[in-house]
């Protein structure tokens, strides 16, 4: 069979791999910059890891199943929810408030009481959180971690030499353990001290340099709606081909482009183009077929990236028997909260937010079982006796299209893998969040697709 080639008369065509932030983003910018672009998107909806349920609930709640929180400092999404008319619901919230209660040995003690467990227990915390702190004050560049002067050592190191060297009780450890698996959906060891320095830099510069505090904010209707929006503007231009339910199956280099091949319903399809932007998860990347050679380090990034596993539950009662603040557990559930503080209605949900090895763990039972253990753990902690009106339960690392939930560079990654992944090889080009500075958020999927996007007009 011939092979398919770039017509003479096509200034650019690019095809970009994935319908979420990254790939939108990327779509709109090379779009604006003059090219074609082909989006191919495996599933049969636009948004990837950002996904608001609705059908799941009663009286029109509603809970994010991936995303939830949009930062004061993330400019870029918080343009995007100007121009298409989305707002933040409710107060801005410091994660401070992570502190509001501990569940511990069977009984949940109030944020003043966390000390009469514990004596001396949030000074403890704060010597572990100034060690996390210290290596990021010293970091010039946080877009380059891999330059800092001790990046080895630091890279070398995990949080849980960290968390160690704090001398933390067993209260503090549970503490720092739910942390690290909530913010880097992983367990202490596997998380790089020079990943965390490096994410720590990047939010204190964004402080400085907007002048703003750092807050986090709930987007109203759900953040589902800004990818969408983006999708629903990009569909009007006339050089877009937006392609759902097709998934990347194999990609080789030619010597004008590339040339994409990829499957769907309708059968298998070659796709030739200038360049390739592949803007999903590393992990199904792993089952493509690279059709030319890619280099020993960067197919060792591809293949090696760490991803955090998350398993969100959100269940729905039809009383708020609850105290509404954020709460850490040492039960399966890990962290409750409540994402609904800020809808109306006399119902209200209760999430447990599972990262690290019991998010992975639960990602082995299927739905209805995580359900049934997570209303479980939520009736026993809060003593809630009214009647469930709603649930859902999403495992990121059993979804074929993600893997997992974010990108988390564990010890020895960031110096080895960091910039790799960050270059193009010819012309394949990887965006989302695990190649940005602001690794792990939308913010950094936007930030990664526009930047791709302005790499290849730049250089083409
Ligand atoms: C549980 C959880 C909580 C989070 N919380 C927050 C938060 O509070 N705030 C925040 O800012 N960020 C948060 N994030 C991170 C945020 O969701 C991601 O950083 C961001 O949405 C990633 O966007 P992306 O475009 O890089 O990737 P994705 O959203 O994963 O988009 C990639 C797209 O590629 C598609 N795809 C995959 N493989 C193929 C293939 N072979 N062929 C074709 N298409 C393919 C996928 O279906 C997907 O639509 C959270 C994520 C999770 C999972």
């Amino acid at each position: 069979m011939p092979q398919p080639s770039l017509a003479a008369d096509a200034f650019m065509r690019v095809v970009v791999i994935g319908a979420g932030l990254a790939g939108l983003s990327a779509a709109e910018s090379l779009l604006a910059g003059g090219a074609d672009v082909t989006l191919i998107e495996a599933e049969q909806r636009i948004g990837g890891r950002t996904r608001t349920i609705h059908d799941s609930y009663v009286g029109g709640q509603y809970a994010e199943s991936g995303a939830e929180w949009v930062d004061s400092i993330h400019w870029r999404m918080l343009d995007l929810m100007e121009r298409f008319d989305i707002e933040t619901l409710g107060e801005g919230m410091p994660w401070t408030t992570i502190r509001r209660w501990v569940y511990w040995n069977g009984e949940r003690h109030a944020g003043s009481d966390i000390e009469k467990l514990e004596v001396n227990v949030f000074a403890a915390i704060e010597r572990y959180e100034n060690l996390c702190e210290a290596p990021a004050t010293t970091m010039d560049d946080p877009s380059q971690p891999h330059l800092h002067r001790d990046a080895e050592f630091l890279d070398s190191r995990s949080l849980a030499d960290l968390i160690r060297e704090s001398d933390l009780g067993p209260v503090g450890r549970l503490f720092a353990r739910r942390n690290a698996q909530g913010e880097f959906a992983s367990e202490p060891a596997k998380v790089s001290a020079l990943f965390v320095a490096q994410q720590r830099a990047f939010e204190n510069s964004e402080v400085q340099r907007q002048g703003i505090e750092m807050l986090s904010n709930r987007v109203k209707g759900g953040v589902s709606q800004i990818a969408q929006a983006l999708g629903r503007d990009l569909s009007q231009h006339s050089r877009l081909t937006l392609k759902l339910g097709c998934t990347l199956t194999s990609v080789e280099q030619t010597s004008d482009g590339v040339v994409v091949g990829c499957s769907s319903s309708e059968g298998n399809f070659e796709l030739a183009a200038s360049h390739v932007v592949l803007a999903c998860s590393l992990v199904p990347l792993r089952n493509v077929e690279f059709r030319s050679e890619i280099p020993t380090a960067l197919r060792e990034a591809m293949w090696g990236l760490g991803y955090g596993p998350i398993t969100k539950t959100a269940v729905q009662f039809a009383n708020r028997e609850w105290d509404s603040g954020y709460g850490t557990t040492d039960s399966l559930s890990q962290r409750l909260y409540d994402p609904s503080v800020d809808q109306d209605g006399e119902s209200g949900i209760v999430m447990a937010y599972c990262g690290g090895d019991g998010g992975r763990d639960l990602a082995t039972k299927p739905e209805s079982e995580r359900i049934d253990a997570m209303t479980t753990d939520m009736r026993t902690i809060h003593g809630i006796t009214s009647l469930s009106t709603g649930a859902f339960s999403r495992a990121w690392s059993s979804e074929p299209n993600y893997g997992g939930a974010y990108a988390t560079y564990e010890p020895g990654q960031v110096t080895k893998y960091w910039k790799v992944l960050r270059e193009p090889w010819g012309r394949m080009h990887l965006a989302g969040e695990h190649v940005a500075t602001c690794t792990g958020y939308m913010e950094g999927a936007v930030e990664s697709g526009r930047d791709v996007a302005d790499r290849i007009l730049r250089t083409s």
